[in-house]
């Protein structure tokens, strides 16, 4: 794991804050992905699985995509008080989430 260089840091993203500014030599990067379930191809997939078996419908299913990812976050940063003391997807959530593309097809 690579170490952060002066251009990677940047404020924390639960107050706003320098990383250090309490004195905690300790940070965390963050990175979440939300994805919504699509019950429709989850209802496929066991269907499949159960007429067939889980070995083989791994193999000889369409394997589609069972969810759809909604939106990202890379990279948050959060100070060590922050970490400690707040729920770290609220945390997150408040950095604000990059929408994410969806594929064609
Ligand atoms: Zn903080």
């Amino acid at each position: 794991m690579k170490g952060l260089k002066r251009g990677d840091i940047k404020k924390c993203c639960g107050c706003g804050r320098g990383v250090m500014h309490g004195g905690g030599l300790m940070l965390f990067r963050l990175s979440a992905e939300q994805h919504l379930i699509d019950p429709s191809a989850v209802h496929r997939a066991a269907g499949l699985e159960a007429m067939i078996s889980p070995a083989l419908a791994a193999v000889m299913g369409p394997d589609e995509d069972l969810t759809r990812g909604i939106a990202q976050q890379r990279d948050a940063l959060v100070c060590q008080e922050c970490a400690t003391t707040r729920p770290l997807l609220e945390l997150m959530g408040s950095a604000g989430a990059e929408a994410e593309e969806e594929e064609g097809g």
